[in-house]
């Protein structure tokens, strides 16, 4: 069964193209952003611990996060194969997940910082269903409401100035570093994040039907001749 990652920094398109992706490959979207700003709106214990950390742009604890992610990955639909965005972000949580499964490939999401920046500041979310949506690059239909239920748009807490620069900064000291983590065991796949989200979508369609199966040299048995090692 597929399961991939999704890395790169936030702002990066990650969100984006893994909801298109898994509804296209019929995959679960598995997102811990998501399940967190849910368990936040929930108002539970587990969601009330997280939001501080949230809205400042820090990270929420890896026991938290990891509880969280265990369950989802534990449902039906996560058992055919999915895409993990937004996890992991830290080298803990990266060898956790290797004690949980396999993974067939790293999508690695590249896009200059400067890019990251305008895309968080333009970013806008439906209040209702959570479709994404960007003021100058991925506008509604109708300024401020959703394409698909009308509702209001609004810009999250954490894609405010004083939050992004913390994101981005513990994008870069704690995030960024699995890149060399997962080139070492072979499953990072490049993909420019430049460009329209179609653009995007085509490149990464390619990345993902080339690496679907190929499991993870960590857990799976020795592959008879080793695969195309990426960069
Ligand atoms: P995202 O929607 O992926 O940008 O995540 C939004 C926020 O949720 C992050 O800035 C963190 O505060 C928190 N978060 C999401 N995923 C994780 C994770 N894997 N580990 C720790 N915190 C996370």
């Amino acid at each position: 069964m597929p399961r991939f990652v999704f890395l790169g920094a936030p702002g990066a398109g990650k969100g984006t193209q893994a909801e298109i992706l898994s509804r296209e490959a019929r995959l679960a979207h598995v997102s811990t952003g998501d399940l967190l700003r849910a368990a936040a709106a929930a108002g539970t214990p587990l969601g009330r611990e997280a939001d501080g950390h949230i809205r400042a742009g820090r990270l929420v604890p890896d026991g938290l996060v990891l509880a969280l992610l265990r369950d989802r990955l534990d449902r039906p639909d996560a058992r055919a194969g999915f895409i993990l965005d937004g996890f992991p972000r830290n080298r803990p949580q990266a060898e956790a997940l290797a004690t949980i499964t396999p993974l067939d490939a790293v999508v690695w999401f590249e896009l200059p910082s400067a890019v990251l920046v305008d895309r968080l500041a333009g970013r806008r979310v439906c209040t209702q269903c959570g479709t994404v949506y960007n003021v100058s690059s991925r506008p509604p239909r109708t300024a401020g409401r959703c394409d698909r239920d009308g509702a209001g748009l609004v810009q999250r807490p954490d894609d405010r100035p004083e939050a992004v620069t913390t994101r981005l900064k513990v994008y870069a000291d704690q995030t960024a570093p699995l890149l060399e983590y997962y080139r070492g065991r072979g499953l990072v796949r490049s993909i420019d994040a430049a460009g329209t989200p179609e653009d995007v979508t085509a490149r990464l369609r390619a990345v993902l039907e080339a690496a679907a199966g190929r499991g993870d040299a960590a857990t799976s048995p020795p592959r008879r001749s080793p695969g195309p090692r990426s960069r």
